[in-house]
């Protein structure tokens, strides 16, 4: 999906490609490990057989045909995938389910100035001159549909236009300040700062008619560098596709939260009322900043706040009179559709403890960088693993890989496959994800903070493009003034923090790790290499563009097969798990502390002192359990370890509250969701803070007993298997 769009100022491809790819020096020990050289022959092993040849001719294939979820071109992919997972040995099935999708029919935008005179027509189909830089020799495909918005409601509204900025609390409140209301109004927003379908969640609750959203050259195009063909920043036809699904409230099949939707569900199952659904009930749809040109420029009403000024030509102005009507005609076709995930299986000694590690493979049109980037990485993950298999190595616990479907739509074929294991996974010890693989050479993560530190260790054991390790490139990388002044697709995984050590970012939402670890409690971690993306989500995230500005070598492919495969290989074959609940007590501890200070500044009378100890002892939990890690690490009985092992786990799900949140129960975590007014952007101990947004004193204490409730219950965990 479903990533903050927009870019980058670094040079995005260094000449140094070809520095030589010495492999680094195996650790002499690494956490969670008695004796480490074993597992380092496995993994030098394992890391010379991921091939950047092999993965771009993936890529290629993946990336030949427009295959959106449920396509006839979507199962051809599938079926690319699942053969490579049998010919590497995994244990490999399509497992469908039948979801509520819409496919556009007829999308129709048209608006007017006062007089009635046409001011545009669109949707302009995407298109670069073909003479210039080469074109584009995948613009025309025939099968590329209409832009449009995953969820949008069909509607044939006409309305007059006022203009939202990039359309979040903040900037609907200022609307109103200002005086102008979007009631009845079609509201014309900017993609960025929040996920698109929170810009119509605020929207349909000030009673809007209709949303609009484009892409202004300020964030993805020309104001950060050249538009593509000539550069990779967003040309003026690029429109940006995507589900406007209310995400933060639940995801996966709108029409089965909580029950896998498989293909015998029987139809009374299902919620068939889209006002009970995750569904807008306002039409929305994209437009590039062509199409959107002509309806800002004809605005008129009070000139916008300075900062929402975007980089097209003339003064941005608020709108909400009669110098623009906007009439938008969209024809859904909405039913139940299939679609496919593919997964494949390696047993371990352990057929009960899983690891699992997924992309997503569908895309909005081509998807080279989002999501096949991904796949093709993954894909060569699995071969190396395929060739450890024939070297007569077996894991300790049982790995799962998963090539998702209708991510795009609402991370549908992961939460559904997610809900129907739910008993499986309540054990599984973790979830790796990649979603965008590759869109430059810029490493990045995000991740539970009990696997910060597993992640930082995976990198400093693969080598870097650019010389060096990963690591070694990532911590270079976050120390340029570039790097902290950018935003980038992957910006929520980076915040500020002085440990010196490299940042990896919160989990929020916006990819297939949201069911594994907001709704089940599986530790979870995201990983990706970013560059200048510009072409997020529109028929130029192709092939062609991939090749001239992500990854011409595929090199980046092949160090994102190597990371993602240490990753499985570690956590799959480690003596004790290696997670770190140090990290995770003194994070949470941090939580508490800031939201006592919004409470206290907002007057709001509620007790902190219960949570604010139990924060303490989940934190010191962590500190002594880690000593255990250690010694048990160092030699322990086998059975002393398997019940540590299972202690350490269920700390983690001892985090979840069976209620989930309020409004939102199928969001259980209690220290992670995302947001209901950011949807990408994790909200941090999320009942508690939008309590406190909320003002509400009564669901702010119930909340703030439900996460002292659940850091005891983790804490008492750790204590015991601390002791053993
Ligand atoms: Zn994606």
């Amino acid at each position: 999906m479903v990533r903050l769009q927009t870019a980058w100022v670094l040079p995005f491809l260094s000449a140094s490609i070809a520095l030589a790819q010495a492999a680094p020096a195996p650790p002499a020990s690494v956490f969670g490990y008695a004796n480490f050289s074993q597992q380092a022959k496995w993994d030098s092993a394992f890391m010379a057989i991921p091939s950047a040849k092999l993965a771009g001719e993936h890529l290629k294939i993946l990336t030949a045909e427009p295959h959106w979820a449920s396509s006839p071109e979507d199962y051809k992919t599938a079926q690319y995938v699942a053969e490579k997972f049998k010919a590497a040995g995994l244990q490999t099935e399509i497992v469908p389910f039948r979801v509520w999708l819409n496919k556009p029919v007829k999308i129709e935008i048209t608006a007017f100035d006062a007089a009635g005179n046409k001011l545009m027509s669109g949707p302009t189909p995407e298109h670069v001159d073909p003479k210039a830089y080469g074109g584009d020799p995948f613009q025309d495909d025939p099968r590329i549909l209409p832009a449009f918005n995953g969820s949008s409601p069909s509607g044939d509204v006409t309305a007059q236009v006022v203009y939202a900025n990039y359309g979040t609390l903040a900037d609907f409140n200022e609307l109103e300040k200002l005086g102008v209301s979007v009631k009845d109004k079609i509201v014309i927003v900017r993609y960025g700062a929040n996920f698109r379908g929170i810009k119509t969640y605020i929207a349909q609750q000030r009673g809007a008619k209709g949303v609009l959203i484009y892409s202004d050259p300020a964030d993805d195009g020309y104001a950060k560098g050249d538009m593509y063909p000539r550069g990779p920043y967003r040309p003026a036809t690029g429109v940006q596709r995507g589900s406007v699904q209310f995400l933060p409230i639940y995801p996966g099949d709108p029409e089965t939260p909580g029950v896998a939707s498989t293909p015998n569900l029987p139809d009374s199952a299902r919620i068939t009322d889209p006002a009970k659904m995750n569904q807008p009930s306002i039409p929305t749809n994209p437009l590039s900043y062509q199409d959107a040109s002509p309806i800002l420029a004809h605005l008129d009403g009070p000139d916008s706040p300075r900062a929402w000024q975007g980089a097209l030509p003339f003064t941005y102005h608020l709108g909400g009179t009669a110098s623009v009507t906007v009439h938008m005609n969209l024809v859904q076709d909405y039913k139940l559709r299939t679609i496919w995930d593919v997964i494949g299986k390696i047993p371990g000694d352990d057929p009960n403890a899983w690891v699992v590690a997924g992309n997503h493979r569908d895309a909005w049109v081509f998807g080279a960088v989002d999501p096949n980037s991904g796949t093709a990485a993954m894909l060569e993950t699995v071969h190396g693993l395929g060739d450890l298999l024939k070297k007569g190595w077996k894991p300790k616990r049982t790995i799962v890989f998963a090539s998702w479907d209708a991510e795009e739509e609402g991370l549908i074929g992961s939460t559904e496959w997610a809900e129907m294991h739910a008993t499986e996974l309540s054990h599984a010890v973790a979830y790796f994800n990649t979603d965008v693989g590759v869109s430059g050479p810029d490493f990045g993560s995000s991740a539970v903070p009990s696997l910060k530190q597993f992640v930082r260790e995976v990198t400093h054991e693969v080598a870097s493009p650019k010389g060096g390790t990963v690591y070694d490139q990532w911590l270079a990388d976050q120390k340029t003034e570039a790097s902290s002044k950018r935003t980038s697709v992957h910006a929520e995984r980076e915040p500020e923090d002085a440990t010196g050590d490299v940042r990896i970012g919160t989990l929020g939402s916006g990819s297939d790790y949201t069911p594994f670890i907001q709704h089940l409690g599986v530790p979870s971690t995201d990983i990706g290499s970013d560059g200048p993306y510009g072409v997020y989500h529109s028929a130029f995230d192709n092939y062609n563009w991939f090749i001239k500005f992500a990854d011409p070598t595929f090199v980046y492919e092949q160090q994102m097969a190597r990371v993602f495969g240490i990753e499985v290989l570690h956590m799959a074959d480690a003596d004790v798990l290696p997670y770190d609940y140090r990290l995770y007590g003194h994070e949470v501890v941090g939580y508490v502390e800031a939201a006592r200070r919004r409470a206290s500044e907002t007057k709001m009378q509620v007790d902190f002192a219960p949570t604010i100890a139990a924060a303490s002892r989940f934190a010191a939990s962590g500190n002594a359990v880690y000593k255990t890690q250690t010694s048990a690490a160092a030699g322990s009985t086998p059975q002393a370890t398997v019940t540590l092992n299972t202690a350490l786990r269920d700390a983690e799900t001892a985090l979840l509250n069976p209620a989930g949140l309020p409004k939102r129960g199928w969001y259980r975590h209690t220290i992670y969701a995302p947001g209901e007014y950011t949807g990408y952007a994790a909200v941090v101990i999320p009942g508690v803070a939008e309590g406190i947004d909320a003002k509400d004193a009564t669901r702010t204490q119930s909340q703030l007993d439900a996460l002292a409730a659940a850091l005891n219950r983790s804490a008492a965990i750790l204590e015991a298997a601390a002791k053993e």
